[in-house]
């Protein structure tokens, strides 16, 4: 499989200031690395800074990447702030009554109109809540707005952060949008988008509801647009129907494949899944990642590198690995 690398190869030593401010505990360790039993993850990064062991080092993050600004970033910034100050509609006072699956359709519908690349409705798990919050809301609608690819492929330069806080603006206007237009149907919703976390998990009902499987690098990998997308979404008590996960076998890809690991500047991805909180799952190592993400703009190279990213390459990997399952099925069945 050839690729192509974004920066050359050598040993990445992380700066002196920033480790100075590692805390005592690994940050695999907070996220459950090694544990036989499911549970809530534990906010690690991108809660409120006080509230973490590394919110000193996301702190620090912010410092050191404004002294090497990517291009239009102050104003990407401003517009991000914006988006997210914006106030709620109000809930309307009489709810519109329609059926689960007049919505489920409905919500699939406003939310590509108003952008989204992917949509998915998942049924609230409490085990996707990070602990100390709470989530009494039944679903979860999942919102996918995808990266321009020629830009993500600078990563880990500057300019692929700049695409990263543009479409982080781009999935928290749809999601409070949508957010918006339900309350206007007189239900509660709320809507969300990284790169702060709100209440939940984003990872685990994004691939409930079909947006794809964990790959090698640790993100999700759907079958049209591949890693090159973020994640927002709208917690809510509408009447909605849920989706199904999307089994796209890219294990197929990932067990051959080397790229992400080989490129990691930080090592930081294995070719084994690990064991994490009673799920065995590809998992990238936090205390080896972190160092270069800070260092580098949120680095993002181990999506960059993947196949599945380049522009129209997903639903031929997709259909390749389809096409050859049924060939091996056909095969067993001959025997
Ligand atoms: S680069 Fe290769 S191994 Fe890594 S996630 Fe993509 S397909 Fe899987
Ligand atoms: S984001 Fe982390 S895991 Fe991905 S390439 Fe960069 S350092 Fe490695």
């Amino acid at each position: 499989m050839t690729h192509r690398r974004s920066v050359p190869k050598q040993q990445f030593i992380p700066l002196r200031e920033q480790m100075d401010l590692w805390p005592d505990v690994s940050g695999n360790t907070i996220n459950g690395l090694g544990e036989p039993q499911p549970r809530q993850p534990s906010p690690i990064y991108w809660h409120a800074p006080e509230a973490t062991p590394h919110g000193h080092l996301q702190t620090w993050m912010g410092q050191h990447s404004a002294k090497n600004p990517a291009p239009g970033r102050e104003a990407l910034v401003k517009e991000r702030e914006r988006v997210h100050r914006r106030i709620p509609v109000a809930i309307a006072d009489a709810s519109t009554r329609r059926s689960p699956e007049h919505w489920h359709r409905s919500v699939h519908e406003k939310a590509r109109t108003l952008g989204a690349e992917l949509v998915g409705i998942a049924p609230m798990n409490p085990l996707w809540v990070f602990e100390g919050y709470t989530v009494s809301e039944p679903w979860i609608i999942m919102l996918g707005v995808v990266m321009d690819y020629d830009t993500l492929k600078d990563a880990p330069l500057p300019s692929a952060s700049s695409e990263v806080v543009k479409q982080y603006t781009r999935g928290e206007r749809i999601a409070r949008d949508l957010a918006d237009w339900i309350r206007s149907e007189g239900f509660h919703a709320e809507g969300h988008c990284g790169p702060m976390a709100g209440r939940v998990n984003f990872i685990p009902p994004a691939l409930a509801c079909g947006f794809g499987e964990l790959g090698k690098h640790g993100s999700i990998i759907n079958r049209e647009y591949g890693a090159s997308f973020r994640l927002a979404s709208v917690l809510t008590d509408l009447p909605l129907i849920a989706d199904e996960a999307d089994i796209l076998h890219v294990d197929d890809i990932c067990l051959g494949c080397q790229i992400c690991e080989r490129d990691c500047p930080a090592g930081a991805i294995s070719d084994e899944k690990q064991l994490v909180r009673g799920e065995m799952k590809w998992y990238v190592d936090f205390d080896k990642c972190l160092p270069f993400f800070n260092e580098h703009h949120g680095c993002a190279l181990c999506l960059a590198v993947c196949p599945w990213s380049t522009p129209g390459r997903s639903p031929r990997m997709a259909d390749k690995i389809t096409k050859r399952r049924e060939r091996l099925a056909q095969t067993h069945i001959a025997k």
